[in-house]
């Protein structure tokens, strides 16, 4: 049965192959009455979503956003909800994200080819369409051209962080992150913890800055991890939080929208905290 929340999920207008309308459609056909548009460094998509989510009284579509954080070694994520996206300090901040995004898509489209792996810009930037830019729109390229079987193997072999073919990017600290969440009135939750390194010293830096959940009900992650994680997030008082992260790229842990133990408990004391902070109503 699905779960009535899913707070991480991905359209077109990053890397999603759903429409914001198509994902919203699938999520509530499934069951989800409590949702996330969180997208990679950009809140482009919300104005569809927040449309195709009007077409269901009894739907709630929450302004939401992932963005990528930097630390030596591994990628840390944090989602931000009930984000002010109006904000045009926030907006050009993104924006700025977004083409250093771009830049350094251009830069892993240059090493494949000197990799003997090419794939053309054209193609990349038509995975990428109006959205932005990110690995797995190389990722589809390089299946396309016929040097990978699928999206996986182009990450195992050539694009992700330890890959011959990775560039870094320009991203902000895991606390610089939750800051600028705060600035816009977001609740900032860290994303899929399960393979951080050093995450109980991550949890009180963050928490310290302002933190208020964690994903702990997430795609194949089994029982026992899930115990695990939920009771670190409660040891730091954090609200233990779900998302299916759905992309509709496949593979073997992707779960649909919904598709999430995530009870209605953690939910509902999300959603209090939300109204208790004054960020609910304005959604
Ligand atoms: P980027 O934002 O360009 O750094 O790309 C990161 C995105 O790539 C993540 O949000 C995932 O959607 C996807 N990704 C990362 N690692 C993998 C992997 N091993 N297989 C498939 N997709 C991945
Ligand atoms: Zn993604
Ligand atoms: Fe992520
Ligand atoms: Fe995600």
């Amino acid at each position: 049965m699905a779960s009535r929340g899913d707070f991480h999920n991905h359209s077109t207008f990053s890397d999603g192959v759903l429409s914001p309308t198509e994902l919203i459609e699938l999520a509530y056909g499934n069951g989800v009455r409590v949702m996330s548009l969180t997208d990679h460094d950009t809140t482009e998509g919300l104005p569809e979503a927040f449309r195709a989510a009007a077409r269901h009284e009894d739907f709630t579509l929450i302004p939401g956003i992932e963005m990528s954080t930097d630390v030596p070694g591994s990628e840390v994520h944090i989602l931000g909800h009930f984000i002010d996206w109006k904000d045009p300090t926030f907006e050009r901040k993104l924006e700025h994200l977004r083409e250093s995004r771009l830049n350094r898509a251009h830069l892993m489209v240059e090493k494949l080819g000197e990799l003997g792996k090419p794939v053309t810009w054209e193609r990349v930037e038509s995975f990428a369409g109006e959205g932005a830019v990110g690995r797995p729109h190389i990722a589809r390229a390089l299946v396309e051209a016929g040097h990978v079987a699928d999206v996986n193997e182009a990450f195992s072999l050539y694009l992700s962080r330890t890959g011959p073919a990775y560039v870094e990017r320009e991203r902000l600290s895991p606390s610089e992150v939750v800051e600028t969440l705060n600035e816009v009135h977001g609740l900032a939750t860290l994303a899929h913890p399960r393979e951080l390194d050093g995450l109980e010293g991550l949890l009180s830096d963050l928490k310290a800055a302002g933190l208020v959940g964690m994903e702990v009900y997430y795609q194949d992650y089994k029982p026992d991890e899930v115990e695990r994680l939920r009771v670190i997030a409660e040891k730091f008082g954090l609200i233990p939080m779900g998302g299916s992260d759905f992309h509709g790229l496949g593979g073997p842990q992707q779960r649909e929208p919904g598709n999430i133990p995530l009870p209605d408990e953690p939910i509902e004391r999300f959603l209090a905290l939300a109204r208790q902070r004054g960020v609910l109503e304005k959604v």
